[in-house]
This record gives structure tokens, sequence and C-alpha cells, in this order.
């Protein structure tokens, strides 16, 4: 059995706009409903929703779990995992065994949980620096665009951000300010000299020609592969980014959500019909090795010729670091509370 102490449910959430504290009884001890599974740890669905106070839960191809603050919907069989309409790729698919639904007990504890309740990230605080991460440049053009090469789009975007940012006080580091070449454990010895602070990575994604949608990553925990890779022995060795596991999903729950919420809607600027693609997980240099929380975010597919226009125009750019920096200040809100 696996025990926590249901102590004040404060579900200062973080998903979209929400983001409202319920403050619920203090309390008993819980009792989490443990299940082994093809010698994995899960716990059932029905004590999820037992412990987040989820009044609705609805059996079918969909699974849908609801409090005040949260729709929270998942499938069978299904890596697939919304929370107020933000995607989340789970670590494991939903199992269906014995009469019950499980949830991995690395999702409850390395996705659901940290997402709920950020103010009980234990290592997550308040924080002033933030190191910004314009991904490649010099020799390294990244992904070939139908305008600009994707380092351009990277330095305009970590400028346009780190303006932002500092225009409302914050102190911002960049790993490169010009068009150089950087190796990626330089990237990662820059943010590891800045404990206390926060680390975006901003990239464009290549693919098909149809490719298209944003994304953003966070380390995987211990026992997870890197996205679309098979589980390999080393997955299960604890990296130096798995110290900030949980801070790093609240964080790109944060800029995820705000990412698609802002770019996706005329008060923002504009409608770019921007798919979700969901928040995933992967074992890049960048966020393995980063002992901060730390993120990678993809702003779009520059091997798509539409969304690479979109890309290129000045009010997508200017829309997107919007949204990363009204997500910095609701995940550093998130976190400070009570500390
Ligand atoms: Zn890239």
């Amino acid at each position: 059995m696996i025990r926590y102490h249901r102590a004040i449910l404060s579900i200062s959430l973080i998903v979209c706009v929400l983001f409202g504290t319920g403050t619920r009884s203090p309390g008993q001890a819980f009792e989490w409903e443990a299940v082994k599974y093809k010698s994995a740890d899960y716990v059932t669905l029905r004590s999820v929703k037992s412990f987040y106070y989820f009044k609705t839960i609805k059996y079918g191809s969909k699974i849908i779990l609801e409090n005040s603050k949260v729709k929270m919907e998942v499938s069978k069989g299904s890596q697939r995992c919304l929370m107020n309409g933000v995607l989340f790729i789970l670590s494991h698919p939903i199992v269906a065994h014995g009469g019950r639904y499980l949830l991995s007990r690395t999702d409850l504890v390395k996705l659901v949980d940290p997402v709920m309740r950020p103010t009980y990230i234990k290592n997550a605080r308040p924080f002033t620096t933030v190191v910004l991460d314009a991904g490649h440049g010099g020799k390294d053009p990244g992904s070939r665009g139908h305008f600009l090469n994707e380092k351009e789009y990277t330095l305009k975007m970590a400028r346009l951000v780190r303006d932002k940012l500092q225009a409302k006080g914050y102190r911002v580091v960049m790993t490169r300010d010009s068009d150089v070449f950087i190796s990626l454990a330089n990237r990662v010895r820059v943010a590891n000299k800045y404990p206390g602070a926060v680390f975006v990575s901003i990239h464009f994604n290549s693919g098909n020609s149809r490719a298209n949608g944003i994304e953003t990553f966070t380390i995987s925990p211990v026992g997870v592969p890197h996205m679309g890779r098979g589980v390999r022995p080393r997955d299960y060795n604890m990296v130096p980014g798995n110290i900030m596991d949980s801070a790093s999903i609240a964080l790109a729950t944060a800029v995820h959500s705000r990412t698609l919420l802002y770019l996706n809607d005329v008060t923002y600027g504009n409608n770019f019909r921007i798919e979700d693609r969901g928040i995933k997980r992967a074992r890049f240099n960048v966020l393995t090795g980063i002992k901060i929380p730390a993120i990678l975010v993809e702003g779009g597919f520059l091997s798509n010729r539409s969304e690479a226009g979109k890309v290129h125009s000045g009010a997508y750019q200017q829309t997107l670091a919007n949204a990363i920096v009204r997500a910095i200040d609701v995940y550093r809100g998130s976190v400070s509370r009570g500390k």
C-alpha cells in the first residue's frame, strides 16, 4: 500500500486559465488501492477519483474524472490524458485489469499530482532568474525552414522572451545571443550555474510536410524511455534532471497550456489554429543534465509550409513569447504559495 497524507488539498492547478485555489478539508491519511500488474506499480482510478475528490466518473471508451477545477479524460490502453483539454502523454497506458482501471504509479506521482497540486512540489521554489536556450546556432542550423532555418527563429524567440521577462523584473541568462554554435554540454553547464533558476529551451520542429502543432518536452522519469523509443537499460538510472521531475512537469504544463491558449484565441492576438501534440517525455541532453526545472518547447513545424508561414510572422512570434512569459509568471505563482 502506498500511503499519502491528505493534508489541505489546495488545487492551485496550472492547467489553462483556472489556477484557482479550492481549499479542501484537512485530514486523514489516505490509503491508495495499489496494484501490481506485469511487475509494475499501479493505483486504481477509483482511488485517484477519491483522493482528488473527483465527482463523476464515466466508464466507456473514455473515462472522465471531474471535480470543480479539473476535467481529466483517459482511455483504456491509451497514453493520452487530457486535463482541462490539454494533452499529456502518459508514461504508461491506462490498464484495465480485474474489473478495475489502473494508472501507473509513475504517472500519478510524476504527472497527475504535480499538475494537480504544484504547491506540494518540495523542491520547487520561487525564482527570479530564467535561463533561455535558443536551440542550435552557428554551424548547426537545426530544422531547415521554408523561409529561415530553425536557429534563426529560436534566437528571435529567445530575445523576444528575454525582453518581456526583463520588463517584468526577471533576470535572464541566454545560452547564446548571437549566431554561434554552443555544444549541448555547454548549455547544460550554463544552466547549472544558476541553481535557483528555471530553464526554457526553444526549438521549432521538423517532420513530414503535413506534421503540425506544438509539443513540450520534459525529462522522462526513471524507467520511462525517450518519446517514441523503446525502454533501454540505462533509462532505469537516475539522471541529474530527475531531481526536478515534478517541478519540470509543472513548468511544462504552464508553458504548454498557455501557448495553446494564446495561439488559438483572438483575445491574445489571433487564432493561428495550432494543434496540441501534447506534453511529452524525452531524454534530450539539455533535459537529462540540467538540475533546475527544465523544459524544451517545440513551437511549430518549419517543415510544414503553412505552419512555417505562421512561425515566420511577427504576430505569431509575439503571441508565443507572451504566452511563455505569462506561463513563467503562473508557474512561479503556483510554486511560491506557502513558501
Ligand atoms: Zn531544434
